[in-house]
């Protein structure tokens, strides 16, 4: 199988201050992201190594190390592309993106306070998504969803567009426990284009 890789940033480490620093972005990158990556090749080797020996292997465990490492591994990877910095010209929801949110929600405010209390909300290390699955209803349906770790409440089946990292990591050099403030600056740098583009694939 193939391995597991480490994509560049589709930006500089410096585009998204003063939103995230570079320090927090190059460790985030860098450093978190990269174990994750390692984390799931490590798992897969195993898998890989067990099934070429016929030998035994605690599934419970390798299966679970893997979920974790490549959940981590795919939402990081989208979280670098739905961001962009402030003046990218990006950060406004607009178009058919935008419709479908007001039509689900009620307000594009409705949906940013639902959104931002999902983030707050999460109980230690976690994430808030928007998701769409097309399989709900005649024309989709747009839900926010919260997950704890990378991993522990994901549905199946639903496509990521949005997602905000609320791991400490994520913002504690920057805002220290300031979690809300993180979130609510966060908004500044989301990549709306990347957004209507997944919403429309
Ligand atoms: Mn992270």
């Amino acid at each position: 199988m193939e391995k597991y890789k480490l994509n560049d940033l589709p930006y500089g480490y410096k585009d998204l201050e003063p939103y995230i620093s570079e320090e927090v972005l190059r460790l985030h990158h860098d450093k978190h992201h990269k174990a994750y990556v390692d984390g799931a090749n490590t798992a897969q080797e195993k898998i890989e190594e067990a099934r070429k020996n016929n030998a035994d292997l605690d599934f419970k465990s390798v299966l679970k190390t893997l979920s974790f490492n490549v959940a981590g591994h795919i939402l990081h990877e989208t979280f670098w592309k739905v961001m962009a910095s402030a003046n990218s010209g990006k950060n406004k929801p607009a178009g058919k993106i935008l419709e479908a949110i007001n039509k689900e929600f009620g307000s594009w405010e409705r949906f940013k306070k639902e959104f931002s209390e999902t983030a707050k909300s999460v109980e230690g290390s976690g994430w808030a998504l928007l998701t769409y699955h097309k399989e709900h209803g005649e024309n989709g349906a747009l839900n926010i969803v919260q997950i704890e770790k990378h991993n522990v409440g994901l549905y199946p089946e639903q496509k990521i567009l949005l997602c905000l990292d609320v791991w400490e990591h994520a913002y504690y050099l920057d805002y220290k426990n300031d979690r809300a403030k993180f979130i609510e600056n966060w908004w500044n740098i989301v990549n709306w284009e990347e957004v209507e583009k997944r919403f429309k694939n």
